[in-house]
């Protein structure tokens, strides 16, 4: 496979993937298309060896695996994991503003937002809704407006001379999106996201939309972009390209081992909930494939984990954002992420066996450690080590705008890290002496 080939189905997956449920219904639909089977949470699993499995929670987190001939027990796992949430603005229970003449939608901002790219967006609407059919049957079903039907207006700057200098974003008042002037007196949103809804399926006539979880995204396609075509701007860069490699990685791995990939939600708002890192889905999922007890200790003893999420590239205009000796540029592949205090679960060991699968792959890798004084974020790999016990490594490809509803990566970095992680899937030992 080509770069070219690999960027070009991971731009489709960020247009398809507007939320972590479409993200794990879009990657669902490639494991089906690749032989993998099903499971449910609910129902016994009798896997087989070798075998190929995955199994969501929420809809909104997802678990795949290969089982290799060996017991994990005996050869351990090599575990990817990656996030499907990203920052974002979402749909209050009951949206509906009338101000001013016009329709507008209230939002609870979701994570560590970046707010001011949010405005003069074209914006569509997408999550899921929770519906009651005539027959009392409770049903969820995915939600896409697809076309703009909402924007966020800048107030003119005529209005607020100081925009350029001090520009605070009010989270409860600056917010509300436009949706429709309000000639009509009464309008209900959840008529319009039971005519989407039925538009796609007519089955759905007469049910009643109960509850819904949307959120507000850009409609503006994820792209190749500069002079020379170097960089792929896109919402939800973080971290849906990482879902994307990580995804790809185990599809394309070269040897059936005992290969788990894994992505889950809530990562943006601290991961404490039954889909995230700190909820009990990898483990549980872990405990049945290894038989629990002693064999899931000494499989978590055997594995390692690389747990993948986008770090901050060295910004041109802002250099001094970054620690001198560690700035990871666009293009010159993964960043290896450190921090003495457990934000990222790196160690000398689990770097080190990652980097022999880059050495192995022909894949350069950098370093990110934070400013000791900037602030130092984190991400799935030091709760995830620390709610399994396994060997950790955190690394993710550098990009800019983090957090933006617009992020820009390099175009060489997401096929870098795929590189890295097929090799890293088909590494044999994973022993250390
Ligand atoms: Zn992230």
């Amino acid at each position: 496979m080509t770069q070219n080939a690999f960027n070009a189905g991971l731009c489709a997956f960020l247009d398809r993937a507007p939320t972590p449920f479409h993200a794990v219904a879009e990657a669902a639909a490639l494991l089906d298309a690749r032989g993998y089977t099903r499971l449910a949470e609910d129902a016994p699993w009798r896997l087989a060896a070798p075998g190929r499995y995955y199994v969501t929670r929420n809809a909104s987190s997802l678990a795949a695996f290969t089982l290799g001939p060996r017991t994990p027990a005996e050869a351990g796992l090599r575990l990817v994991g990656a996030h499907t949430d990203s920052p974002c603005l979402k749909l209050k229970p009951h949206p509906v503003i009338k101000s001013q003449g016009y329709w507008q939608l209230g939002v609870e901002v979701y994570g560590g937002v970046l707010l001011n790219p949010w405005f003069d967006r074209d914006l569509s609407v997408a999550g899921r809704a929770t519906l009651r059919l005539p027959n009392g049957e409770i049903v969820s079903r995915l939600v896409d407006f697809s076309a703009p039907v909402a924007v966020i207006p800048s107030l003119a700057i005529h209005l607020d001379r100081e925009a350029n200098e001090q520009r605070a974003i009010n989270k409860q008042t600056y917010l509300p999106a436009l949706l429709a002037c309000a000639d009509d007196e009464d309008f209900a949103f959840d008529t319009e996201v039971l005519g989407v809804l039925t538009e796609e399926d007519p089955a759905l006539t007469g049910a009643e939309v109960l509850h819904s979880e949307l959120a507000l995204y850009d409609t503006q396609s994820a792209a190749q972009i500069g002079l020379r075509g170097e960089f792929i701007a896109s919402a939800r860069l973080d971290n849906l390209l990482s879902c994307y490699v990580g995804l790809n990685a185990l599809i394309n791995a070269t040897a059936l081992g005992n290969q788990v990939f894994v992505m889950n939600d809530h990562e943006e708002v601290g991961s404490g909930s039954a889909a995230g890192a700190r909820g009990t889905f990898l483990k549980s999922v872990l405990e049945r494939i290894t038989g629990g007890g002693e064999d899931f200790a000494r499989a978590m003893a055997r594995s390692l984990l690389v747990s993948t999420d986008n770090a901050h590239g060295v910004h041109p205009n802002f250099p001094e954002r970054h620690d001198g000796n560690h700035g990871p540029v666009l293009n010159r592949g993964p960043a290896l992420k450190v921090n003495a205090n457990q934000s990222y679960a790196s160690t000398s060991e689990s770097l080190a066996l990652f980097s022999a699968a880059c050495i192995a792959a022909g894949v350069t890798t950098q370093t990110f450690v934070s400013r000791g004084d900037v602030a130092c974020g984190s991400t799935i790999g030091p709760l995830t080590a620390a709610v399994l016990g396994v060997r950790t490594v955190d690394v993710g490809v550098p990009t800019f705008a983090m957090h933006s509803i617009r992020e820009l990566a390099g175009a060489a970095d997401a096929f870098m890290l795929h590189k890295a992680l097929v090799a890293f899937y088909g590494m044999d030992n994973l022993g250390v002496g």
